[in-house]
């Protein structure tokens, strides 16, 4: 027997049993007709999930990190300016990969437990009447710490400035969970992976790109090949890819974004919304605090929750995994030790989520802290109970 608990980290996240039958499939000729009929809906539906009627989308054999390299070696050319701010370890990571790509990054430091400082990036793009800044990046949602920033907000700093930079947003964590407006905010790149959000396996890239970021390839003079998104273009034209595709995860896309387009985007947004309202009213009730510095900043996909002084976060993550079979997330980079985290996204019940509450408990308590057993899962179960679940996934 095999008893498989939920896993709580921010990503591989749980599958439902739907989707990955989906990716378990007979090899077919992906140079025939039927990878059409996965190809083309995927496409068609990850267009609509990022809330967009014109978005160019592009799907590759990668994760979310092929997908930053995608959106960099496409639009860019050596020694380009980039704006960045760096408040955690995934925006710290985009920012490291455009230096060893020869780009010119001015970095905004930012207190990791704080979103993205727009009124800097106004201050920064109004200075640049030259618009040498060719680039602004947006983590939207840093998952190192737990903190959703305001893409709308960069926008305005953009336009306020009336500065021709392209916006590339970090959705990784966040497209498919949390609100995301590709048109609306005027994003240029978006950029996602298939193990959060969409509840698949690691192994596919998923972006999409403005016409005006589609007009900068043309000009890109970084080297690529394998994400060259001009083969990719080409490749979909005759409904292939320049190489073999993964057609198993890709029919699994299709499934995961035409299940999550039934639910109603606005759906599956409230879904994770109540979901981390019942993570964070748990740990205010364990005497506990977020890494996110104020609520506007909360993220709906996962929780960064601070041990206290002296105790070592990591041992919790430790201790979960050898004694109750269940993953929860460590804290990474300047957080290390200093937080666990509570990963709530994808396919997720109230039912499962209190699972997770209840084995957290145990395990603070096992390891000394001064945790009342039951006393987070009360609050979130007194949350679940006065708010009850809207869609059909959550009561499944
Ligand atoms: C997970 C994650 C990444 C990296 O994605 P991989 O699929 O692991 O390459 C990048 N950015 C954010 C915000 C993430 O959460």
């Amino acid at each position: 027997m095999s008893f498989q608990n939920p896993v709580f980290i921010p990503g591989p996240t749980n599958m439902p049993e739907e989707i990955r039958k989906a990716c378990y499939m007979p090899t077919i000729d992906h140079r025939s007709a039927v990878f059409g009929e996965i190809l083309n809906p995927c496409l068609k539906s990850v267009r609509k999930v990022l809330k967009s009627d014109s978005a160019h989308v592009f799907i590759f054999p990668s994760t979310g990190t092929g997908g930053w390299e995608t959106a960099l070696s496409n639009t860019l050319s050596p020694g380009d300016k980039i704006l960045a701010a760096r408040n955690g370890m995934f925006s710290h990571r985009w920012i490291d990969m455009c230096q060893r790509h020869g780009l010119d990054v001015q970095i905004v430091e930012t207190p990791w437990g704080h979103g993205l400082p727009a009124h800097r990036y106004s201050e920064i793009l109004a200075a640049d009447t030259g618009h040498e800044i060719k680039v602004v990046l947006a983590t939207y949602n840093e998952t190192a710490t737990g903190v959703r920033s305001n893409i709308a907000a960069v926008r305005k700093a953009l336009d306020d400035a009336d500065h021709p930079a392209l916006l590339f947003v970090d959705g990784v964590s966040s497209i498919a969970s949390m609100d995301f407006r590709f048109d609306e905010w005027g994003v240029d790149i978006a950029v996602t992976g298939s193990q959060k959000g969409f509840m698949l396996p690691a192994g596919l890239a998923i972006l999409g790109f403005s016409d005006k970021a589609m007009a900068a390839s043309n000009s890109a003079k970084l080297p690529r090949t394998f994400f060259d998104i001009r083969d990719m273009e080409k490749g979909y034209a005759a409904n292939a890819f320049p190489y073999t595709p993964p057609v198993g995860l890709m029919n699994g896309l299709k499934l995961s974004s035409e299940l999550l387009l039934e639910e109603g985007m606005e759906n599956v947004f409230a879904r994770h919304n109540r979901i981390a309202e019942g993570v964070r009213l748990a740990v205010n009730a364990w005497g506990l605090e977020l890494c996110a510095a104020t609520p506007d900043v909360h993220s709906d996909t996962v929780s960064a929750i601070k041990t206290p002084k002296g105790f070592d976060a990591t041992d919790i993550v430790t201790h979960a995994a050898n004694t109750y079979g269940v993953a929860f997330g460590v804290g990474l980079g300047e957080v290390a030790g200093k937080v666990f985290r509570i990963g709530h996204l994808g396919s997720l019940t109230d039912v499962m989520t209190l699972s997770g509450l209840a084995t957290a408990e145990m395990c603070m308590a096992d390891l000394g802290l001064n945790v009342q057993l039951g006393s987070g899962v009360a609050a979130a179960q007194e949350y679940y109970r006065s708010n009850p679940a809207v869609s059909a996934l959550q009561a499944a």
